[in-house]
């Protein structure tokens, strides 16, 4: 188990002529996690969250971080808020210079770095966000998802640690939203923790390592969220409500349905539930096979062709990039969100998909088909395209 980074210790803050907004909590949070506030609004979650990077002090108790008690003195919460990067809820609140590439270089340039390095930064910052090209942009001319990508690249460009996100799909749409939270997934994947507050509980639950149940400035649960969100009693006491899944799973067990395996967290995870419900081997049928595609690779030039070969195949984009690839291109997208459930539901039915992804996230997707094979011990064949240049059809070569 990774080891702890933030520790809350009975800590305990009331505003300047408040009501006291965080009540005697204590609680801790690993490396790599990704741990999701949930409560209604005034639980005391943005509070709490502003204590991570020493913005705000508690008035009793303790806030560590990586096993030591914060310091308030100006040198020490510079450093502090370089390792724990701050991303408001509204992005026009933390963007402050009139260009993309000035507010992303802020950080930076505060933290002592020297132009080519502030100039590196800011390049892979915007890289990461997908917003290469847009340094001279005003933000207030974008819109309100690339003003949060604005943000995020400001806080990436000091390469910090923890990554906590106030409301991160605050004002964004659907789809913005989504984008939003895969870049969280990346960004977890890459190594931050990430922290995030929400109320949105059918955001937290498929997304959380861990949920922490929040109200009137206490802490009424925190587990994995199925357990945390497991108890219709204390959701409603949270002013909250129980995710549609883990309801409809409730509903089944209610009435008699044995239920084997894990509780469902995606559709993927219900439709296993549902299959073995009514021992419907899909075994015996044949499965479609999933492609993964690297698009860090030249290749990548070569897919329109491959796709043109392989008509009405299923095509997903993971990541910033991978989006963006697919744009250049002019590649239709199917899926731009839970692309590997949602291929490993299309290959349940038979049909063929393929995943565009960047080199850090090819291995997640083979993690991700082999544990499904492991817990339904249904095989799905995936493959990657060749990465010779000059063999763009060649594929069905695992990858080593
Ligand atoms: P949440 O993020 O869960 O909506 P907050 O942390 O914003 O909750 O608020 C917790 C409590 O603190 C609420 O009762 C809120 O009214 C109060 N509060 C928040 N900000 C201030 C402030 N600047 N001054 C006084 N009270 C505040």
């Amino acid at each position: 188990m990774s080891s702890i980074i933030l520790e809350a210790r009975d800590i305990r803050y009331r505003y300047p002529r408040g009501l006291e907004a965080i009540c005697g909590i204590s609680f801790h949070i690993r490396k790599k996690e990704k741990i999701a506030l949930v409560g209604p609004n005034g639980a005391g979650k943005s509070t709490l969250l502003t204590m991570f990077n020493g913005m705000i002090r508690p008035d009793s108790g303790l806030m560590l971080f990586d096993n030591l008690p914060i310091q308030y003195d100006t040198p020490s919460l510079r450093m502090l808020r370089k390792r724990v990067g701050f991303v408001l809820q509204n992005p026009d609140r933390q963007i402050i210079a009139p260009t993309v590439y000035q507010d992303v270089a802020f950080g930076p340039t505060n933290l002592g770095y020297s132009e080519p390095e502030v100039k590196e930064a800011v390049t892979q910052a915007l890289r990461h966000v997908g917003l290469e090209g847009f340094e001279r942009r005003p933000p207030h001319q974008l819109s309100g998802g690339e003003k949060k990508r604005v943000a995020i690249a400001g806080v990436l460009a000091m390469d910090p640690d923890v990554l906590v996100f106030d409301e991160p799909t605050s004002g964004l749409d659907p789809s913005g939203s989504e984008d939003i939270m895969e870049l969280l997934d990346e960004l977890n994947h890459e190594g931050k923790t990430i922290i995030i507050s929400t109320h949105d509980v059918e955001l937290a639950y498929p997304w959380a390592d861990r949920a922490i149940l929040m109200l009137n400035g206490k802490i009424l649960k925190e587990d994995i969220p199925e357990v945390a969100f497991g108890n219709p009693e204390s959701v409603r006491k949270a002013h909250l409500s129980v995710p549609t899944l883990l309801e409809l799973h409730m509903e089944l067990q209610k009435r008699g349905f044995l239920l084997h395996g894990k509780k469902p967290r995606t559709v993927l995870d219900m439709m296993q539930c549902i299959e073995t419900l009514f021992e419907k081997s899909v075994s015996k049928k044949r499965h479609g096979m999933i492609t993964v595609c690297n698009v860090d690779l030249k290749t990548r030039e070569n897919l329109p062709k491959w796709l043109s070969e392989h008509t009405g195949i299923c095509t997903g984009a993971m990541g910033t990039r991978a989006k963006q690839c697919a744009e250049n291109l002019k590649i239709h997208l199917d899926f731009t969100y839970s692309v590997i459930d949602k291929c490993i539901l299309k290959a349940l039915l038979g049909e063929d998909s393929v995943i565009l992804t960047t080199e850090s996230m090819v291995k997640r997707v083979y993690l991700r088909v082999e544990a499904y094979g492991l817990e339904s011990g249904v095989h799905i064949p995936i493959y990657h395209i060749s990465t010779a240049p000059e063999e763009p059809n060649e594929k069905n070569k695992s990858l080593p």
